[in-house]
C-alpha cells in the first residue's frame, strides 16, 4: 500500500485540511484527514471488482511499459531488472493483503 498526502475539504472539520490517501495498487483505498481522523474507506464490494479490472491492465500493459523503459536507458533497465523482479511478489502480496483484511 503507498500513502499519499493531498490538502482537501474535511465535512466534520468544515475546512480544507491534510489529508493521507491510502491506495491499493493504484486505486484510492481511503482518506483519513490528519486533523480530525474522520475516515473514509471505499467497501471492499466495490474496491476489489476494480482492483481486478486495475490489475488485468496492469498485466496487459507491463510488456509495452518495460519496452518503453529499456528503450529509454536499456542499461539502467537491465541493472535494475533482477531487483524490480524480485520485489513484485511482495508488492502484490502488500497488495492482496490489504484488500482482502476488511
Ligand atoms: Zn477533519
Amino acid at each position: 500500500m503507498t500513502a499519499e498526502h493531498a490538502d482537501l475539504w474535511c465535512e466534520t472539520c468544515d475546512q480544507v485540511t491534510e489529508h493521507e490517501l491510502h491506495y491499493a495498487g493504484r486505486l484510492l483505498e481511503s482518506v483519513r484527514c490528519q486533523r480530525c481522523g474522520h475516515h473514509v474507506e471505499m467497501s471492499a464490494r466495490a474496491l476489489i471488482p476494480a482492483y481486478a479490472m486495475d490489475l488485468e491492465h496492469r498485466v496487459v500493459s507491463k510488456p509495452r511499459r518495460l519496452w518503453l523503459r529499456a528503450s529509454r536507458d536499456w542499461r539502467g533497465f537491465l541493472k535494475g531488472l533482477p531487483r524490480a523482479t524480485a520485489r513484485q511478489p511482495l508488492k502484490f502480496a502488500r497488495e492482496f493483503r490489504e484488500l482482502f483484511r476488511r
